[in-house]
């Protein structure tokens, strides 16, 4: 199937990723979020972006400005009825995300795929509440998604082999690489990478090394180009314990039971970069270990 059209929801961290890299790759993209402000900020930190690309000679000056021409901005849901193609990157949050669904469906095309870049629901359960479970996957982008090279495509028990392939050579075009992961809780990426994190924050919870000494040893020791700790800060605590939650709940394998200290810090609040304040501390020059 050809896609021209793609509709974004959801303008935050990954949505304004995702709607940069698929303008760039020459398909007509319309964002939308509930919040105006959403999309405000999404359109200048895309423009600021590409402006970064050109100035180190990624693209050209002319692809920037082909690249703005494509994109635009709605509030309305249903303006993205006509899209081939929606890509859902709205909160990670089931009811939201299923409310999305049931509000854009009766203004769909018959052939639209429908897509969430979820990073742990079930695929196969939000495809069965649409019409349309058969052209329905599960399309996970890495962040940010400008630099990160990887896209999971996950089917869904339904999902058919011509919106498999479709989607294949959407993230051909992209110039992206596909991994294509079966509907497990948290796919590949995060099944290997997040209880590694948590290990690491185990080693610290039982003392058998301290923030530093744990991040250089993967670094210079297993040639990691972040340290764990820094890189689930970069992530954010919150979204380490959740994903952790799923794959404890999901696959009820007590080995992947989040660390009590990672719990501790997502209660004080202290998620990573975001809030300044995570194994590190943002708020000076340079980053802190807190342990
Ligand atoms: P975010 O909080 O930065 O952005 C979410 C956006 O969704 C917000 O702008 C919010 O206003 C908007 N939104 C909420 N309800 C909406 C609705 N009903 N309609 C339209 N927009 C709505 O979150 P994010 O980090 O961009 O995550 C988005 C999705 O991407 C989640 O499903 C998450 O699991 C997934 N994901 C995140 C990462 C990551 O590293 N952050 C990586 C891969 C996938």
């Amino acid at each position: 199937m050809d896609i021209r059209t793609v509709g974004v929801v959801g303008a935050g961290q990954m949505g304004n990723g995702i709607a940069h890299v698929f303008a760039l790759a020459g398909y007509d993209v319309l964002l939308n979020d509930i919040s105006e402000e959403a999309l405000e900020k999404a359109l200048a930190l895309i423009d600021r972006n590409l402006e970064r690309q050109a100035a180190r000679g990624k693209i050209t000056g002319e692809d920037h400005q082909a690249a703005m021409a494509r994109l635009r901005t709605t509030a309305r849901l249903v303006d993205l009825g006509a899209s081939d193609l929606i890509i859902e990157s709205a909160t990670e949050r089931e009811t939201v995300k299923q409310a999305i669904f049931e509000d854009l469906l009766p203004h769909l095309q018959p052939h639209t795929i429908l897509t969430s870049n979820t990073s742990s629901i079930s695929i196969t359960r939000l495809a069965s509440r649409t019409d349309r479970p058969e052209r329905f996957m599960g399309f996970h982008f890495m962040n940010p998604v400008p630099v990160m090279q990887l896209v999971e495509l996950i089917r869904g028990i339904a999902t058919d082999e011509p919106t498999y392939k479709t989607l294949l050579g959407v993230v051909e075009k992209l110039g992206k690489t596909a991994a294509s992961s079966e509907d497990f809780p948290a796919f590949i990426v995060n099944r290997i990478l997040m209880p590694m994190i948590n290990e690491a924050v185990y080693t610290l919870y039982e003392g058998v090394g301290n923030v530093r000494s744990i991040d250089e040893s993967m670094k210079l020791g297993a040639n990691h180009p972040m340290g764990p700790l820094e890189l689930a800060d970069f992530i954010g605590l919150d979204t380490c314990l959740a994903i952790m939650n799923v794959l404890h709940d999901g696959l009820a394998d007590t080995k992947y039971r989040p660390c009590p200290l990672l719990t501790k810090y997502v209660e004080a609040g202290w998620l990573g970069r975001k809030t300044k304040r995570g194994f590190y501390d943002y708020r000076g020059d340079e980053p802190v270990p807190t342990r």
